[in-house]
């Protein structure tokens, strides 16, 4: 059991779980993308760990951008997307995929697929460690690369955070109700 703030967590996926689900979407981007370069683009915070580690599986040619957004406030989704830092790069004629940590109500990979499609990619791909499908409010939401489908609980660990903190454990960890 851990503590963020005034909320304990026990232990959901081991630091095993989440190597195998990031090698599992490192092979298949390194297959869809044989011979060609993408560019990578992390949602922040969240997804820093993760990106890092999907990054160091990939065989393929490969650069990286970083993004900001904020929807949650606590433990909920506050359902409006801000931007908090874009992308200065040109899009245009670059293969894009898009790393998450979490898909939830899918609100965020929503706004910023409306974003990212205007500025005319080659392609554009999605990829979450973790995906709350109970949760999904988005129907057609290209998620090409799903790690873990997990239960519609709050989780903290591997870059996730609760009000800021929780994100330096290795492992990930589920609210206890
Ligand atoms: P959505 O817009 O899909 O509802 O939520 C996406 C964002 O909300 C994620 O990128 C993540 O930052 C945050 N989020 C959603 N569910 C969780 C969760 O269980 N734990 C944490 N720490 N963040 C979450
Ligand atoms: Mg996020």
């Amino acid at each position: 059991m851990i503590q963020v703030h005034d909320k304990q967590f026990e232990i959901y996926l081991s630091k095993a779980d989440i190597a195998a689900a990031v090698q599992q979407i490192a092979d298949g981007i390194n297959a869809d993308y044989a011979g060609e370069k993408v560019l990578l683009v992390a949602v922040l915070n969240g997804a820093f760990i993760f990106v890092a580690d999907v990054m160091r599986c990939l065989t393929i040619d490969c650069e990286i951008e970083f993004i900001k957004t904020q929807s949650y406030e606590g433990m909920h989704s506050t359902g409006n997307v801000k931007m908090l830092l874009g992308l200065e790069k040109d899009l245009k004629d670059q293969h894009i995929i898009l790393l998450e940590d979490i898909v939830d109500t899918g609100n965020t990979l929503a706004a910023l697929l409306d974003i990212f499609r205007k500025k005319q990619p080659k392609s554009l791909k999605v990829a979450t460690l973790l995906l709350k499908s109970a949760a999904l409010q988005h129907k057609n939401l290209p998620l090409d690369y799903v790690g873990i489908d997990i239960p519609n609980k709050f989780v903290v660990g591997y870059g996730l955070d609760y009000d800021g903190c929780g994100r330096q454990y290795p492992d990930i960890y589920q609210a206890v109700v």
